[in-house]
């Protein structure tokens, strides 16, 4: 079966009109479906979250602060931190696979689903298979982290060194570098080089701290880095020097960071890029959340443009704006019509899950607006978990009901 968007997005270089997008399902009638006002992209990509960090309101009573590193700590005394502990309580093991941590980070991972992420990247020590696997939508399980050049991995882990190591030069090894104004922050950069750790398959997440020519090397080495203005403009006041990071052509792409310091979403972080950086076309943004988040994640590139021909990745939405990359700065929740990952829909309007009657999941379906939605798995039960456990009804301003 064949739909028609009315443009779809191939990459960010180009798009077409009228273009049959083969959903891949059998169809002895060869029907082709036009969709009105609808714009084809591949899903985006959040190339920084950690999803047991999805709560609300976000953390920080002392900011802005010097560094991130005083954060860590001083959120463990804020409200959400204290609410989350009452259906999860950290205990610093970062055992991902206890239900409760398993939960909460199931929300958010739906943060993600719900504003149009195909994948987003945990940053976490790395867990057993079961973790991802519990997802509604992909987690990447091939790579190595270190949290911090200056904390190291308290969290769990080998020593950043030791990941770097693993990582063998294929996966992505993902660290915090440079989270920060004060002069801890600004010799990170040089600590993580002393120690052999910027190498082209390097993910420096903020970097608010790096110089110009800090920059230039970063690009010239072929490493990549996150840019999480929301959560850095929130803790510290200040973000990347993203003015230079496109100017020396460094890999560049999005993340959202948790909503304990970042903004409520992927579609809230491009709304704080267009109030700060209008001159940042939007077609350069889409660029971040796909091919360059391909290359810095090192995932296959089916995730990084549309293919036509066999459509297992779409993400469909509605379409407000003639420009496609305008129209997808104005994404909202509920004009998500198809969330489709691996051929699986994960998220969208009910008529639409009509197509799939072979889709081997369970599905859950509600209504926002004046829409009725499908949505893999059960994020309400979740929400309803958590009730049970705080005693009162807990909003979370990334779910749509
Ligand atoms: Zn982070």
């Amino acid at each position: 079966m064949k739909i028609i968007a009315s443009l779809s997005v191939i990459d960010p270089d180009e798009v077409r009109k009228g273009q049959e997008l083969n959903i891949g399902l059998p169809d002895a009638e060869e029907q082709s479906i036009d969709i009105p006002r609808s714009v084809a992209y591949i899903p985006l990509i959040n190339s920084h979250d950690h999803l047991v960090g999805n709560w609300v309101p976000r953390a920080g009573d002392q900011r802005p602060y010097a560094n991130s590193h005083i954060w860590v700590e001083d959120m463990k005394n804020s409200f959400s931190f204290q609410e989350r502990s009452k259906f999860w309580l950290n205990d610093g093991s970062f055992d991902l696979l206890d239900p409760a941590a398993l939960t909460v980070a199931r929300l958010g991972a739906y943060k993600n689903l719900f504003s149009g992420c195909g994948t987003v990247h945990d940053h976490a020590p790395l867990q057993k298979d079961e973790y991802y696997d519990a997802m509604p939508i992909i987690v990447p399980r091939l790579y190595r982290q270190g949290h911090s050049i200056t904390m190291g991995n308290w969290w769990g882990g080998d020593t950043p060194e030791q990941e770097m190591e693993q990582s063998n030069g294929t996966m992505p090894f993902v660290i915090h570098l440079g989270e920060g104004t004060d002069e801890i922050t600004k010799g990170e950069f040089a600590r993580l080089k002393e120690h052999g750790m910027l190498k082209d398959n390097t993910l420096l997440i903020h970097g608010i701290a790096f110089t110009p020519p800090e920059i230039a090397e970063i690009a010239k080495v072929g490493a990549s880095l996150c840019w999480c203005p929301s959560s850095n403009y929130y803790l510290l006041g200040k973000t990347l020097d993203i003015a230079a990071v496109l100017e020396h052509k460094a890999n560049v792409v999005i993340g959202t960071d948790s909503t304990m310091s970042g903004g409520v979403n992927l579609i809230a972080e491009f709304a704080t890029i267009r109030e700060h950086y209008p001159q940042i076309p939007a077609s350069e943004l889409y660029r971040m959340v796909t091919q360059n988040a391909v290359k810095a994640l090192r995932l296959h590139k089916r995730y990084g443009a549309l293919d036509p021909e066999n459509t297992q990745n779409l993400l469909l939405i509605d379409q407000i704006e003639k420009d496609p990359f305008e129209n997808l700065m104005e994404l909202e929740m509920k004009g998500i019509q198809l969330l489709l990952v691996d051929g699986l829909p994960r998220y969208g309007d009910s008529w639409l899950l009509d197509l799939f009657p072979d889709a081997d999941a369970e599905y859950t379906i509600f209504r926002t607006g004046n829409r009725e939605k499908f949505v893999i798995g059960d994020p309400l039960e979740i929400n309803d978990q958590i009730d049970a456990a705080l005693g009162y009804h807990k909003d979370f301003p990334f779910l749509p009901f």
